[in-house]
């Protein structure tokens, strides 16, 4: 039997690692979404969407699934499935592993912000100017609803209400230019920007638009991965699937 590995997706990262995988037709791969955005990339080959019910749930499609190995490919942030995945690895005793980008790194001219969640961002906010463009995402907009500054909200779908009291919502779909970043900036007159600390290439050239224009960025920091073996990149992914299909096979 040839061994089946869940890729719980939602990033790049994960339809590269499907992709691979489904191009050395070693393995039978199931990608996951959460079924958030509204029309999303989907990975080569077969793909579910939807929640699982929970860590019990996922232990409990892992089970019937015969899952043999999963890759937690999701979103830096997406601190909810990875939880709910290490929970259901161990309970049904597969092996995980999680692919998570590399941070961003700060360079020379960068004035950032470290601080620990939205709520901590949104402390922070009024120290920095009126005008703020906040591409921290769809959800957890409503950490930013009791403050007076204006807000430039980008997100790929439209978000749900609550929603910061004075703002314009910009929908878009990375990856951005530093040039259209740099107009951006400059057209609504931003004084600063909140990130999360995503990493990729997707979404970098705001950062970079930000240092040329000397613009201070708030920088959610990541939660922690939880005690699994961790790669930054596709290909180790790979690697760490075929070892596991040679432990599934032995
Ligand atoms: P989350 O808070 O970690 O998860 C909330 C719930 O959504 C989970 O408990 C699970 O529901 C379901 N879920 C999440 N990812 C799933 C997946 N890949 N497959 C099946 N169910 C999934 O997740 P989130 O932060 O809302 O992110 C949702 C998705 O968007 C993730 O797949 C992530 O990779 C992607 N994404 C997130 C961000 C971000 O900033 N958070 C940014 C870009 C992309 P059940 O409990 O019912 O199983």
């Amino acid at each position: 039997m040839p061994p089946r590995i869940l890729v719980l997706g939602g990033t790049g990262e994960a339809r590269a690692l499907a992709s691979e995988l489904t191009d050395r037709d070693e393995a039978q791969v199931t990608s996951s979404l959460a079924g958030r955005v509204r029309d999303p990339r989907l990975p080569d080959g077969h793909v579910r969407i939807g929640g699982f019910g929970g860590a019990d749930g996922l232990a409990a499609y892992l089970a019937e699934d015969n899952t043999t190995a999963v890759v937690d490919a999701t979103h830096p942030f997406a601190e909810g499935i990875t939880a709910n995945a290490f929970a259901a690895c161990r309970t049904v005793g597969v092996p995980m592993l999680a692919l998570r980008r590399p941070g961003w790194t700060e360079q020379s001219g960068d004035r950032w912000y470290r601080v620990d969640s939205l709520t901590a961002a949104a402390a922070t906010l009024p120290a920095f100017g009126d005008r703020v463009f906040l591409s921290t995402g769809r959800l957890g907009l409503s950490s930013f609803g009791h403050l007076d500054q204006w807000f430039l909200v980008r997100t790929i779908d439209q978000p749900d209400p609550p929603m910061p009291r004075r703002s314009t919502v910009v929908l878009a779909r990375g990856p951005f230019s530093v040039d259209d970043e740099l107009a951006l900036l400059r057209e609504h007159r931003i004084d600063v920007l909140v990130t999360k600390d995503s990493g990729g290439s997707m979404t970098a050239a705001k950062l970079e638009a930000a240092r040329t224009l000397g613009i201070p960025v708030i920088v959610v920091q990541r939660p922690p991965v939880p005690d699994v073996p961790t790669v930054s990149t596709v290909e180790d992914a790979v690697l760490w699937v075929e070892t596991a299909r040679t432990d599934h096979d032995g």
